[in-house]
């Protein structure tokens, strides 16, 4: 298993857990995986992948992003919606989203 592939697989048990058997629709389900993706994008970019407080962080802020996401929404499975509320709530978010286009020009990346 590469560095990117044990990050990866890290931070989706993490989702897994804190999911709790919650569904998510499909929507939703390729959303937080695209996020978590470039979350693991930046730390490689930046090789912080064998950094484990590096890594223990972006744990603990995905872990806020999916809390706030499923408290966000009382539906099942959780759509969509749910996932693009939270990140507007929470951008920025180390390592996830530094930057992404809301319609009003882009946003500064506060990390590079
Ligand atoms: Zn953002």
């Amino acid at each position: 298993m590469s560095m990117i592939e044990a990050a990866e697989a890290r931070l989706w048990a993490t989702v897994n857990t804190r999911a709790g058997g919650r569904p998510l629709d499909d929507a939703c389900d390729a959303a937080l995986y695209n996020f978590i993706r470039a979350g693991i994008a930046r730390l490689e970019h930046a090789d912080q992948l064998e950094d484990g407080d590096r890594i223990a962080l972006a744990e603990q802020n995905l872990i806020r992003f999916v809390d706030a996401m499923l408290e966000g929404s009382h539906k099942e499975p959780v759509p969509e919606t749910a996932f693009w509320q939270t990140r507007g709530h929470l951008c920025p978010l180390w390592p996830f989203c530094g930057t992404h286009d809301n319609g009003g020009g882009g946003e500064e990346t506060p990390w590079g």
